[in-house]
């Protein structure tokens, strides 16, 4: 599947991105299936800021349409689902009471993640209890931003959070191809089981720790595309 866009001189074709990059359409990071420079550039575009279609949904009301746009008001206001600011390519409501803005890339994410570990994790408009990353509901007092709540509603973690983990591990040298991301993100794990740890120290249970890692990896991998999920099988993946 090739493409022309007009913010590169070669095709774009759509395939694994080997590494997170910038995308320079939206100006947010990306994984996974994109659009990439058929000339070995190393330009990468996110699917949806490449191809994007018109207008779209908002997922969580079915009044509510968004266009696509490229600059215009909409730039400099707050993303609705990841609280981030909206810099180049986004989605604009055209309701008249309150306008949501999301980034492209933002509107991909899946609603209902591949069961795993025995729960089953799903995105909602805020979230449910207290991100395990952030320990708090809210963003900010503005934005709830998007979250991923498990079925029983007990394991909530705002997408952008887990972004941010993937991006700060990214920075760390986690992706560079020599050390598996999966063990990089094995090693952040206790910390996030800490801070679960402080949310039910009264309860000191070992099963919901252990649904807290889970329900992180479930959303790790759906947010790097990574849907194997195994220690040793993202290389493979990333270098494909
Ligand atoms: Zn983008
Ligand atoms: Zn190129
Ligand atoms: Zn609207
Ligand atoms: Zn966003
Ligand atoms: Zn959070």
């Amino acid at each position: 599947m090739k493409i022309s866009h007009s913010s590169h001189h070669h095709e774009l074709v759509l395939k694994y991105a080997i590494c997170p990059y910038y995308c320079p359409g939206c100006d947010q990071l990306g994984f996974g299936l994109s659009y990439v420079c058929s000339n070995d550039c190393n330009f990468f575009l996110h699917k949806q800021c490449g191809k994007p279609e018109t207008q779209i949904r908002y997922p969580f009301s079915d009044k509510c349409v968004l266009t696509f746009r490229n600059g215009g008001s909409g730039v400099d206001s707050t993303c609705d689902a990841c609280g981030k600011k909206i810099k180049g390519l986004h989605y604009r409501c055209t309701c008249t009471f309150r306008k949501r803005n999301l980034h492209p890339n933002c509107i991909g994410y899946e609603r209902t993640l591949e069961p795993a570990y025995g729960l089953t994790m799903h995105l909602q408009k805020t979230a449910a209890s207290k991100c395990l990353h952030c320990q708090t509901k809210d963003l900010s007092h503005r934005v709830p931003g998007w979250a991923y709540v498990s079925s029983c509603g007990t394991y909530s973690y705002h997408v952008s959070c887990v972004n941010e983990i993937i991006n700060t591990n990214w920075k760390n040298g986690f992706f560079n191809g020599k050390s598996d991301p999966f063990l990089a993100i094995k090693q952040k794990f206790p910390e996030d089981k800490d801070r679960m740890h402080h949310l039910v120290v009264a309860q000191k249970n070992k099963k919901i720790k252990k649904y807290a890692t889970a329900a992180l990896k479930i959303i790790f991998n759906a947010l790097t595309h990574n849907h194997l999920g195994h220690v040793g099988a993202a290389q493979s993946f990333f270098s494909r």
